[in-house]
């Protein structure tokens, strides 16, 4: 597999490492306040690392950390402020259910939903407006990545944040595609190069966090959050489970 070139360059911020679990479209509701039972007694022994978990819509306010353990994150968000958009989730809803993060342009929501740079720059738009951060995913396909395209994809994606204020604290996650749910995770040192990339594009930025996301278990974690500018993870299957989603919240320096 060719890996991007022109990677070197702007130096990551070091900081405490933010670890997001993303449960897309999983678990019911009390399934869901098992996990958070279970995981807030987890919680009084992770580390250093900030910890955010976005559950299905229905379940924000019930997984709302009594401990301040974790933070909200939504999954996505419309590009639309409010109004006649029948089974939309506004920006400003999220933030009044508690939420700091949104997830926008995952690769399922891009594939499936077929959402475009200019729906996702609206999307962004939208979470600064209600005054969350969002987790804007990036990352290519098995074929782009073959093809040497992985460095002018992600510039493309990107591109939906050039109107997103450069002052404003940003978190990126790196997802290649072939890694999402495939149990195939990038190398570190694949992870750490097109990350480098990453923050090249994002040069202008105040505050950028990139992290990883694409099959991270509690077996590969910590090998990835060794590489420079890995600033944490964004977490699918694995983060299901409370007992193993915090043993890769503690493989985190
Ligand atoms: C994701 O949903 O963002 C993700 C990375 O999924 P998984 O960890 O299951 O590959």
């Amino acid at each position: 597999m060719r890996e991007p070139s022109g990677v070197e360059g702007v130096k990551p911020e070091r900081g405490r490492r933010l670890i997001v679990a993303n449960w897309k479209m999983n678990k019911t509701r009390p399934e869901a306040l098992a996990f958070r039972d279970a995981f807030g007694r987890e919680s009084e022994s992770l580390g250093g690392v900030e910890v955010a978990i976005a559950p299905p819509y229905p379940y924000l306010s019930d997984l709302a950390s009594p401990a301040g353990g974790w933070s909200l994150a939504g999954q996505d968000c419309s590009a639309e402020a409010r109004g006649a958009f029948t089974g939309e989730v506004s920006a400003e809803m999220l933030a009044s259910c508690g939420c700091r993060y949104v997830i926008v342009g995952h690769s399922e929501r891009r594939k499936h939903f077929h959402e475009s740079g200019a729906l996702l720059s609206g999307k962004l738009r939208q979470a600064r407006q209600a005054g969350l951060v969002p987790i804007f995913c990036v990352g290519e396909t098995l074929e782009e990545r073959r093809e040497g395209l992985t460095r002018e994809l992600l510039r493309r994606q990107i591109e939906a944040a050039e109107n997103d204020p450069a002052d404003a604290p940003l978190v990126v996650a790196y997802e290649p595609v072939w890694a999402i749910g495939t149990g195939q995770n990038a190398t570190p040192k694949q992870a750490e190069e097109t990350i480098a990339g990453i923050r090249n594009l994002l040069a202008g930025r105040a505050s950028l966090r990139v992290l990883y996301g694409g099959s991270v278990t509690a077996e590969n974690a910590a090998s990835l959050a060794s590489r420079e500018g890995i600033a944490g993870f964004l977490v699918g299957g694995a983060s299901l489970d409370s007992p193993g989603f915090a043993r890769i919240c503690r493989s985190c320096p």
